[in-house]
């Protein structure tokens, strides 16, 4: 039988990326992929900028500042951000500046506001009064400095997020809602994604019945359709429902010819051992090789995949669960490549089993399973009975547990591999 990575990598090779483009919008754009590397023609911040709310003033004005001998300057303007301050920062001048304010001329470092007090605050010191007369002003606009700064200290430079002429966003990168901010603050607009691949399913059965429609005895509903259109969606895809075909070739043969104006297409159930299980010859006749129809795994043993034209076509098996668990473990990562996405890496991390498992030799397992966090170690579970058509077991699953091939039976207490879905 073919193992799940030798089944992986047989599909893998025969996807090949759409290399198909539109224009999103930026308010449109979450979870697309970008076709473009995206350049800054700026600097991030565009000028140097305070970080804190404080006082703009020279770090060496200030040397030696301490709480018990704090330094005074005089405060010489107000700089809110959104403004760019009039004055330079001469020798013992601060200027009062906002987060966000551009670092008035002559100023080098910020103090912050935490960090200083009021004029008042030394009111009746003979060295305010002084330094009041002196320079002919009232209290109120001198500040004292309680600390000593650093050269720099609370700037913000130019371009330090940001080098004008970086990239910031590679080819192939899922835009998530850290790159739609960058994108917003390069004033990015309009942004050049690959299109979503039409994944057209379509579900095979004699007992299949619609779900808007009344259940007849010896008849369920198309579940499958809705499960994986869902997955499809989620995988960014564009799925294509192309409802139920019955049991019978023609039938299976004017539906799947339909299915192949997409990208993709999902034929689900008809592809054991039963009977009536015509979808593999139909999809033979219409050109399809098989590499294999089988696959050493638990759920999801029946799977066939192959070309027909240019389209590649996955027959999944009808239990719902493993037509699910098929779809996390090949077309997922089929999808991704027709996306073109490059940041996409599996990531599996370890768990500590909660119960004893038995197992088949032989079989990868994926169980569906609640993971999470105890003691700053992931645990995992599984969700209950784990037949193939136990459905509730996805809708209470937020991980799988993976179990390798050679496992017989795992432990309580052992460490195993687990995915988040
Ligand atoms: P099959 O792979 O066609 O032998 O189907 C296996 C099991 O999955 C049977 O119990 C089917 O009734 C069930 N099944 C097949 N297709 C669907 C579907 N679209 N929705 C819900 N259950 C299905
Ligand atoms: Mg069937």
């Amino acid at each position: 039988m073919t193992t799940v990575d030798q089944a992986g990598k047989i599909i893998l090779k025969s996807i090949s990326p759409l290399k198909r483009f539109e224009f999103a919008n930026l308010s449109s754009c979450l979870y697309r992929i970008s076709a473009v590397d995206i350049m800054s023609y700026q600097n991030i911040p565009p000028f140097d900028n305070s970080a804190m709310d404080g006082f703009a003033i020279r770090a060496k004005d200030v040397k030696g500042a301490a709480w018990q001998r704090p330094v005074i300057l005089k405060v010489i303007e107000d700089v809110p951000a959104g403004y760019v301050a009039k004055s330079r920062v001469g020798r013992n001048q601060a200027i009062r500046i906002m987060t966000g304010a551009p670092l008035p001329k002559g100023a080098d470092s910020v103090v912050i506001v935490e960090e200083t007090g009021k004029g008042s605050r030394v009111k009746g010191s003979a060295f305010a009064k002084a330094s009041a007369d002196r320079q002919g002003t009232r209290e109120e606009e001198f500040v004292q400095i309680f600390k000593a700064v650093k050269t720099g200290e609370n700037v913000r430079y130019a371009g330090e997020d940001v080098r004008k002429g970086e990239i910031v966003i590679r080819m192939g990168s899922l835009l998530k809602p850290g790159h739609i901010g960058m994108l917003a603050s390069l004033g990015i607009r309009k942004i050049k994604v690959f299109r979503k691949p039409k994944v057209a399913i379509l579900a095979t059965g004699d007992e299949l019945t619609k779900i808007e429609e009344r259940l007849k005895p010896g008849k369920i509903r198309n579940s499958n359709s809705y499960s994986l259109a869902a997955q499809v969606l989620e995988a960014g895809g564009l799925p294509i429902i192309l409802g139920i075909a019955k049991d019978k070739r023609n039938e299976l043969k004017v539906k799947i010819k339909k299915g192949l104006k997409a990208d993709m297409l999902l034929v689900c159930g008809g592809i054991s051992v039963g009977k009536y299980d015509f979808v593999k010859d139909v999809l033979r006749e219409l050109g399809a090789k098989f590499k294999f129809w089988k696959v050493a795994m638990r759920p999801g043993k029946p799977l066939a995949f192959g070309m027909i034209g240019k389209v590649p076509v996955f027959g999944l098996p009808g239990n719902p669960v493993s037509g699910m668990v098929s779809f996390e473990v090949f077309v997922r990562p089929a999808i991704s490549k027709m996306l073109g996405r490059t940041d996409d890496k599996e990531c599996e991390v370890e768990a500590v089993l909660q119960e004893d498992i038995e197992k088949k030799k032989g079989l990868r397992y994926f169980l569906r399973a609640t993971s999470g966090c105890e003691d700053g170690k992931y645990v995992t579970r599984i969700t209950g009975p784990q037949g193939s058509n136990i459905l509730k077991s996805m809708v209470l699953a937020n991980s799988l547990i993976i179990l390798p091939e050679d496992a017989e039976r795992v432990r309580k207490g052992e460490s195993v591999k687990i995915r988040f879905l």
